[in-house]
């Protein structure tokens, strides 16, 4: 055992050391600060040897790694059962507490209690903090105490509550950049961790687009969104930087960052939607379930250009515009009439800003199943999406080549789908 007393900051999806919230309460502990990050083999062992996040998360920590060295110090990275890595950290070291940012899924808001009772049996201090979000689950409530369920009275409150702090404090961490602990670990490979890189990569964000992004956010081949998701999912940039920014420039931005918090509060306060309709109502529908459909949707087949570019899109880069997504979720679950989850899945597997709130709510949305989803009538026709937001066809032939060599016939006609889907939904809708 190493004897001098440490406090653990135990990164996960905060990776940076600017504006981190449970960093900047670890670093003001009393004692030197060791940073950790443990590559969880539960998660890993469902991912593919060159899963593009996980090269994502290896760059972005071997960044934090350079910076660490500038203050004499370095992370340490692990890989194993959290349980079992945590075991081993408290012999090895003597921990006096351990720090970090909450996260709100599920998986991790378990993980987080096993690892907390562990480490309270043995002695150890944890305090955990709020840095993902601006308001967490129960700061936005309805009067009652409820959460809400409905999208703008939801973002009406957080505007509300915003405009009281704004802006957010932000957390500078490099004042206390002598309470590193001295440490020169070894920084793995990426093989070592049993990883390959990939090739597909997180693009760096984009800002300075955005100004006009209440006119031009619905044009896939316009490049005008910021690209954020993925540094948002992982942490590589601060919420409370950009919130503060955003509500300076454009609200219609600002909107958005509150979608992805009124997702992730409905995930935690209703656990179920991960594999279940928010409205049980729907639990009745027919969806076909049919492989064959499913794989041609898959590989960006399906005869529509505006939905098999978008497949082509996720498939080639892990990224897909959210106009785009919204049409192929659409006609997965209403013109083929396959369930919801296969779609989150395999968007799930594929997308470099997979977040289980945002995907889940989105598709639920886009299924009509979800809370505050678009109306089980509504079906968008592929076509008159593509009229209106690629009219000259730029982004279609980005990601179908082949497309004005006469592109093939669609595997289900629109009018027949509307109407067997709209048939489909009336008939399993609960009353
Ligand atoms: P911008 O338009 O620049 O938006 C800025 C940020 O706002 C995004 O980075 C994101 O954090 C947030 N945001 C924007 N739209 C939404 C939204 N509808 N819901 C929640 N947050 C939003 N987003 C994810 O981050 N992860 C997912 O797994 C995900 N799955 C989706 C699945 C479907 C079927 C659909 C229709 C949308 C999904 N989205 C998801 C939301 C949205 O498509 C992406 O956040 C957006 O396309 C990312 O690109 P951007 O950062 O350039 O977005």
């Amino acid at each position: 055992m190493t004897a001098q007393p440490i406090t653990v900051f135990w990164f996960r999806r905060d990776l940076r050391l600017e504006d981190n919230v449970g960093l900047y309460q670890a670093l003001q502990s009393g004692y030197p600060v060791l940073p950790l990050f443990i590559f969880d083999e539960a998660i890993l062992e469902h991912l593919p040897k060159d899963d593009a996040r996980v090269t994502f998360i290896y760059e972005s920590l071997s960044k934090i790694n350079e910076k660490l060295a500038e203050f004499g110090s370095s992370l340490l990275v692990k890989k194993g059962k959290t349980q079992d890595v945590w075991h081993q950290l408290i012999t090895e070291f003597e921990v006096k507490e351990v720090f970090f940012n909450k996260d709100y899924e599920p998986y991790a808001i378990n993980r987080d209690q096993q690892i907390t009772e562990l480490l309270a049996q043995n002695g150890v201090k944890v305090q955990a903090f709020k840095d993902q979000v601006i308001f967490e689950e129960a700061e936005i409530t309805k009067a009652d105490g409820l959460p809400y369920t409905v999208y703008t009275p939801y973002k009406n409150k957080w505007l509300e509550k915003y405009k009281m702090i704004a802006p957010v404090a932000e957390h500078d961490t490099t004042v206390f950049s002598k309470n590193w602990l001295a440490s020169s670990f070894v920084f793995p490979s990426l093989s070592a961790i049993g990883f390959e890189t990939s090739t597909i990569k997180v693009k760096p964000h984009n800002l300075t687009k955005i100004a006009n992004y209440h006119e031009t956010r619905d044009f896939p081949a316009l490049d005008t969104t910021s690209y954020l998701s993925p540094h948002l999912r992982f942490g590589t940039v601060s919420v409370r930087k950009l919130v503060n920014w955003a509500a300076r420039k454009n609200d219609v931005f600002l909107s958005e960052l509150i979608w992805r918090e009124f997702f992730m509060q409905i995930l935690y306060h209703f656990p179920k939607v991960v594999q279940h309709n928010f409205k049980s109502a729907y639990d009745g529908i027919q969806w076909r379930n049919d492989q064959a459909d499913f794989q041609r949707w898959c590989s960006g087949n399906t005869g529509y250009p505006m939905v098999d570019a978008g497949i082509r899109e996720l498939n080639a880069t892990g990224y897909m515009h959210n106009r785009v997504r919204m049409v192929v979720a659409s006609f997965l679950c209403k013109h083929l009439l396959l369930p919801w989850q296969w779609g989150e899945a395999y968007f799930a597997q594929k997308l470099l800003d997979y977040d289980l709130s945002a995907n889940v709510g989105n598709w639920q949305w886009a299924a009509g199943t979800g809370c505050d989803a678009a109306p089980y009538f509504r079906v968008f026709n592929p076509d008159i999406q593509l009229q209106k937001f690629d009219a000259k066809g730029h982004y279609i032939r980005k990601w179908i080549p082949e497309f004005d060599l006469g592109y093939g016939v669609p595997m289900v006609e629109h009018a027949m789908a509307r109407d067997r889907a709209i048939a489909t939904y009336k008939a399993g809708i609960l009353k």
